[in-house]
Parts: structure tokens; C-alpha cells; sequence
């Protein structure tokens, strides 16, 4: 194990795909800059240490029922995981007053975009003014402090429950962390970083984006992918492939798996479909479940993967269009690839990215209808086939070209900025 003299950080995921990866990145990032890494886990979905020789690993205990594991259900599993009695992800928020207790200097990762964590601030001003909890969840009214979102994109569990309210914000805005990590860029998010520099008057450091950082030292998933979709997508003709993920948490019901293998086959277009093992038992069984034309359909033109190698997908030039909820890890690997998108929201963050996406930087197609065959078919040809698609293709590699520039030399200054940082703290400590 190398860099075990370096100075010495502890980083502590949560247990979600979406939190782990980005900071498991990090890790690698820090490792290279000459930092020794313990990584505390819990032992719900915890890292393979294997993947990982140069770190070490800490799982701690996490209180976690097996119910509460099998149901997935992301606001139960943070409130207890906050419950438990350093460097670590703003969704622990316990962790700050743990390094207080222990007199440790704490540094926050968010692994939310920047203005996902500027709309804590303005809940809470909309709060004092009584706008929350809101009457009307799908308001379409613009936010009065935050004008590109309206009501309906607020990142809430539940808008209308004050408890989730307070649960979001206050414990979010009370921590008072020595500095905040952003996997975001230069070039996407900027009035949002410097609205939060001047809230908090501490260093922020916009370090992303992470995944293509840190896989110039190593390839990082804590899930295991599947071979074969990416020799599939050398057989496609460029830009002809629609990529299905609709995230590593939100679960989905058979009937609305079928209602999706319909329209993807009544599309006409190819597609790498990830259907995560949790959501249906047996894959096969269920394909054989449905009508002839549709199983030709998806067998003859789509793969199916119970998890994909994700930002080489999407780096393939294959690829010509995704179709996810997008969380904040798969909103950047799409932008840096240039892909356009069709964009399901579910929950939480996922709301204001949609809508960065949509409408901020016009590169996806907001779609909030319910599963259903006739209306997938539309959309899936909307982005692939029609003339809106093909602005939105051209939009997103502009895009990519604007991002990769402006992120030319800024990111590793965040990242250089943030060493320094860690190293003038721990030398007042
Ligand atoms: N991912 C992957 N393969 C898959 C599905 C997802 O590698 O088949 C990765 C994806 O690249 C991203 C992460 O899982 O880095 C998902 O994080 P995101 O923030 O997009 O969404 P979440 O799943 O946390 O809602």
C-alpha cells in the first residue's frame, strides 16, 4: 500500500451508488496527490476493498433492518444512517458534529450539483416568507429567489410534508463544515457556486468533473459490469443507439417494464437497456411473458444488461441518444460525451438537474408521463429520429466542447486549491 506516511483522510459514503462512486473518485484523486485514504463504510452496500488496494476500510456499524434494506426507501435509510452517533458527503449530516466532538476538522463533499444545494438556502428564505410547505407540488409558478426552477422542480422528498422540508434544508444548512467539495464545472453552474461563496464566505472547490478525473488513475463502480454490451454498440452505426438507465435506486414495477420493452420495440430504434437485477427476477422469464412481436423487437435490436460500464457507453460513438432519471453522476457523464437525452425525473435532485437540463442548457427533453407504450414510442423517436432530437444532438456537443474547454485547467486548479486547503488545516490543528 503506497502513500501510508501522507497525510491522513477519512471519507465516509453513504451507502448509495450515486454517493460512493463520486467519492470513491475523490479518493483516488487525493491518493494521488500524496494523501493516505480510509474510507468508513457501512455494511449495506459496502466497496469491494479488493477493487481498491491502496485504500483502507472502515465499516461501521449502520443499524440498518433488513426491511428498511429491501425497501430502498432513500429517506427512511438517511434518517436512520443520521441517527448514528474526515472528510464526508453533506447527506451525513450527523458527521458534523461527530468531528466536532472528536475536534477533527471536517471538509463536506456534495455530490448534488451546486444549485441542488443553493435551493436549501432559498427553501428556507421561502420558508420565514410562508410559500412552504407548498398547496400545490406541481406548481408551475418560477421559484421568487431562484427563477430558472419553478415549485415543481424543488429537490423535496415530499413538498407538501413539512417534516421532509425541515429534514432537507435546516439539518443541511446547519452544518459548518471548513470547506465544500462540488463535483461540478466551470462553465455549467457558475452563478450557482458564486451565489454560495457569497452565503457561506467559505472555500467552495468545484473539482469535477470526478469520473473523468479520477479513471486517468483507475476505473472505479463498486457494481460489476456486464461484458458484452460495448463489442454489441462496435456493430451499430454511429449515433444510432438509445442508452436505458434510469438509475441505481428508483425501482420500477414489471407492468411498467413491459409498457417500456413495447415502446423501445415499437420505436424501431437499438437500445442498450440496464434492467437492474432487483427489479425483475429472472429476465429471461420475463421476456418469454411477452407477445411475439414485442420480444423479436427487443431481442433483435436492443441488449439488455443488469449494469453497464456506464461512461464508456456513453462514450461510444454508437451512442446517439439517454434516456434516464438523471441523477447528478449521470447528468455530467452525459454531458461530457454530448449526448442528448429524454429526462424522467423521479425524486429529490434528479428535479433540478431535469430541469438544468431542459431548459438552462437545452440538451434534453423533460418527459414526467406516466409508462406508456404509445408514448415511449413517441418520445424514444422524438430524440432519435426527429428534427427536435437533432437540435438537441447539436445543442449537447456544443456543449461537451464548451464544458471540456472552460474545464481545461480549472478543475485541477479546484483540486490543487483543495489540497492546499486540507494541508493549511491540518497544520492549524
Ligand atoms: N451506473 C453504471 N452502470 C449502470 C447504471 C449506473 O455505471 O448500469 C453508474 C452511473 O455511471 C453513475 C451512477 O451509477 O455514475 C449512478 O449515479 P447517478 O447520480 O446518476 O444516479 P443514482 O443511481 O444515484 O440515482
Amino acid at each position: 500500500m503506497e502513500n501510508q506516511n501522507g497525510p491522513h483522510l477519512v471519507l465516509i459514503p453513504p451507502p448509495f451508488h450515486g454517493h460512493m462512486t463520486p467519492m470513491l473518485q475523490l479518493a483516488t484523486v487525493l491518493h494521488s496527490k500524496g494523501f493516505s485514504i480510509t474510507i468508513a463504510h457501512t455494511h449495506f452496500n459496502s466497496p469491494d476493498p479488493s477493487n481498491h488496494p491502496n485504500f483502507n476500510f472502515l465499516p461501521f456499524f449502520d443499524g440498518l433492518s433488513s426491511t428498511q434494506i429491501t425497501s430502498k426507501n432513500f429517506v427512511d435509510i438517511a434518517s436512520t444512517l443520521n441517527c448514528l452517533y474526515n472528510l464526508y458527503d453533506g447527506f451525513f449530516h450527523f458527521i458534523d458534529s461527530l468531528a466536532k466532538e472528536l475536534k477533527l476538522p471536517s471538509i463536506v463533499f456534495r455530490t448534488t450539483c451546486a444549485t441542488n444545494f443553493l435551493t436549501y438556502h432559498v427553501c428556507a428564505h421561502l420558508q420565514t416568507k410562508g410559500y412552504l410547505p407548498l398547496q400545490d407540488c406541481k406548481s408551475l409558478d418560477l421559484v421568487p429567489e431562484l427563477e430558472l426552477l419553478r415549485f415543481k422542480d424543488l429537490p423535496i422528498f415530499n413538498l407538501r410534508n413539512p417534516h421532509d422540508f425541515l429534514h432537507c434544508t435546516s439539518k443541511n444548512l446547519s452544518i459548518t463544515p471548513l470547506a465544500v467539495i462540488f463535483n461540478t464545472m466551470q462553465g455549467l453552474e457558475d452563478s450557482s457556486v458564486i451565489q454560495l461563496q457569497q452565503l457561506h464566505k467559505i472555500n467552495l472547490f468545484p473539482v469535477g468533473p470526478l469520473h473523468m478525473i479520477a479513471n486517468e488513475f483507475n476505473n472505479i463502480s463498486i457494481m460489476r459490469e456486464s461484458d458484452g454490451c460495448i463489442s454489441w454498440l462496435n456493430s451499430k452505426a454511429r449515433k444510432s443507439v438509445l442508452y436505458v438507465s434510469l438509475g441505481s435506486i428508483a425501482s420500477w414495477e414489471e407492468k411498467e417494464l413491459t409498457e417500456m420493452a413495447c415502446g423501445l420495440a415499437n420505436s424501431g430504434q437499438s437500445f442498450v437497456w440496464v434492467i437492474l437485477p432487483e427489479t425483475v427476477n429472472n429476465v429471461s422469464e420475463w421476456l418469454e411473458s411477452l407477445s411475439e412481436d414485442v420480444k423479436l423487437g427487443v431481442t433483435e435490436r436492443g441488449w439488455i444488461v443488469k449494469w453497464a460500464p456506464q461512461s464508456e457507453v456513453l462514450a461510444h460513438e454508437a451512442v446517439g441518444g439517454f434516456w434516464s432519471h438523471y441523477g447528478w453522476n449521470s447528468t455530467l457523464e452525459s454531458l461530457w460525451e454530448g449526448i442528448p437525452i429524454i429526462c424522467q425525473p423521479h425524486f429529490g435532485d434528479q428535479r433540478v438537474n431535469v430541469r438544468l437540463l431542459s431548459h438552462v442548457w437545452k440538451v434534453g427533453l423533460e418527459w414526467c408521463n406516466v409508462m406508456e407504450r404509445d408514448e415511449i414510442e413517441k418520445v424514444v423517436r422524438t430524440l432519435m429520429v426527429n428534427q427536435e432530437g437533432e437540435e438537441l444532438r447539436e445543442r449537447a456537443t456544443e456543449l461537451k466542447h464548451e464544458i471540456r474547454l472552460a474545464t481545461n485547467g480549472s478543475s485541477s486548479d479546484a483540486l490543487n486549491g483543495l489540497v492546499k486547503c486540507i494541508l493549511s488545516i491540518k497544520m492549524s490543528h
